[in-house]
């Protein structure tokens, strides 16, 4: 059976309610290191009896810690280190759910395992343990485990824990959760201090799948933007959100460029433009195709744009993308006026809408921070690149985007965002404009607010919001969620 390293398990527990012992998880050397007194705990695939292996580490001072988490994060298949805080302990038990196939007295179903004596070596305690089956149909309530514990001190509250812990197991078809030890802290509250979790893969519903994937070989050389971006396709997985960046730094006298390459028509273009050239060097490779909303190129093409080093930005299909080019062009509008470090680009519009996108850029243009300029999909990478070194700037501009205040009307989960109305800019209470453009009819007016129409769906297309700046007052607007470094 697969199973999850601790710091893939407490997030399991922790939607579930579990308490757990506060922690930090980092797979890159952090710039603010934690606060002594910490446990870095190396989280490997499949380690066991990590504390006799030097993989556990009580830190200290800063400099512990710092050695610590330099030492540990190049331990082989590494995927990073959990730094959980020192609490105090009263006391310490063990409890584990595992799959029970049943015998002459009882259902297959779950068994909690539970022991008073929690800590390392409870493998030779195991006849000690108490027994507790359930139904996995029909788990028991904290009253009903609470009765059947031993006499310990805060019974319920232990039950109640056990309880969300069964919860969980259930919850996320898990064939093993283990917390041990559990701690009881000084005030009688329990939290968990290690824990782990394995599963079946099939049993690994599709909306869960982010929670369970582990990368196969830790030691990789992923960028820290790369693991950001990662981030951002776990948040919203539909459509390909890919980027890679150069491991070589753009050679002096070259034009750095930035690319947003739609699918695999538009990386062999973009090869077959710039092949041979020693004016251009390609700092990123990307692909931003598959269906994704308009809502992930917006967030791909601001991880995109934070690269330091990027001069300009390309970003071109096939030209005949499968995304709509004006949802497309929405997203660019979007990252143009929210980026700290907006890049000049090269925008080449091809599909569905295409020109609707290119009037809108065309209509946003003159009031961009930055110089833009669109070709039709006839145009191909080859003349675009012409125009690089004319709008390549020597100095990355920089500037403040501070979002406007205003109420939050309502969140969307899939793809995830928060509409944000601004009913100052609506005086007369009248409806929107952006209302009846909604593709989907997802957005309602009714009695002066606005509201999500519980038969239809978000497509994250921002059509809304762009209508709402152009044609309206910017009554609405769409806060879309980025990892804090991408600016
Ligand atoms: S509410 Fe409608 S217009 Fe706005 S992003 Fe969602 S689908 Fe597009």
């Amino acid at each position: 059976m697969p199973a999850l390293p601790e710091y893939k398990t407490r997030v399991l527990l922790e939607n579930h309610g579990v308490p757990l012992a506060p922690a930090s998880f980092h797979d890159v050397m952090p710039t603010v290191l934690p606060e002594p007194v910490v446990f870095l705990k190396a989280q490997i695939p499949g380690a066991t009896s990590r504390a006799g292996k030097g993989l556990v580490r009580r830190a200290s001072t800063p400099d512990e810690i710092s050695y610590g988490l330099k030492e540990l994060l190049a331990e082989k298949n590494c995927l990073g280190v959990l730094a959980a805080e020192a609490v105090n302990i009263i006391k310490e038990y063990y409890a584990a759910c595992l799959l029970d196939f049943g015998d002459e007295e009882n259902l297959p179903g779950g068994v909690l395992l539970f022991s008073p004596e929690g800590g390392t070596g409870i493998e030779g305690r195991t006849e000690s343990l108490l027994k507790i089956h359930f139904s996995l149909l029909n788990p028991p309530s904290a009253l009903d485990i609470g009765n059947e514990l031993p006499d310990v001190p805060n019974v319920f509250a232990l039950a109640d824990f056990l309880q969300k812990m069964i919860s969980t197991f259930i919850g996320y078809k898990l064939t093993v959760l283990e917390t041990n030890p559990i701690a009881v802290l000084a005030d009688g509250s329990h939290v968990a201090i290690d824990c782990r979790a394995e599963f079946e893969k099939s049993g690994v519903s599709k909306k869960n799948a982010h929670l369970f994937k582990v990368p196969v070989n830790a030691v990789d050389d992923s960028t820290p933007l790369e693991k950001m971006v990662e981030t951002i396709n776990a948040a919203d997985p539909a459509g390909t959100g890919f980027f890679r960046a150069s491991r070589q730094k753009a050679p002096e006298g070259t034009i750095a460029v930035a690319t947003n390459l739609c699918g695999g028509g538009g990386k062999m273009l973009w090869e077959m433009a710039t092949g041979g050239r020693k004016d251009i060097f390609t700092i990123n490779e990307s692909d931003t195709s598959g269906g994704l909303s308009a809502f992930k190129s917006y967030r791909i093409l601001r991880a995109i744009m934070s690269q330091p080093e990027a001069q300009v930005l390309i970003l071109t299909g096939s030209g005949m993308a499968f995304q709509n080019q004006y949802h497309l062009a929405s997203a660019v509008w979007k990252a143009l006026r929210e980026s700290a470090t907006p890049l000049p680009c090269l925008l080449r519009f091809g599909g569905t809408d295409q020109e609707k996108a290119m009037e809108l850029m065309n209509t946003v243009a003159e009031n961009l921070p930055v110089r833009v300029i669109t070709f039709r999909p006839e145009i191909f990478p080859n003349a675009m690149v012409e125009h690089l070194s004319e709008i390549a700037t020597d100095k990355r501009i920089s500037q403040i985007f501070t979002p406007e205040q205003g109420e939050l009307a309502f969140e969307v989960e899939t793809p995830p965002a928060r509409f944000i109305y601004h009913p100052e800019k609506n005086p007369n209470g009248k409806e929107p404009a952006f209302i009846k453009e909604c593709p989907t009819g997802f957005l309602q007016w009714v009695d002066g607010r606005l509201i999500p129409n519980p038969d239809a769906r978000c497509i994250g297309c921002l059509v809304c919001e762009t209508i709402s700046l152009l044609e309206g007052n910017g009554e609405l607007t769409i806060e879309l969620d980025l990892p804090e470094e991408v600016r």
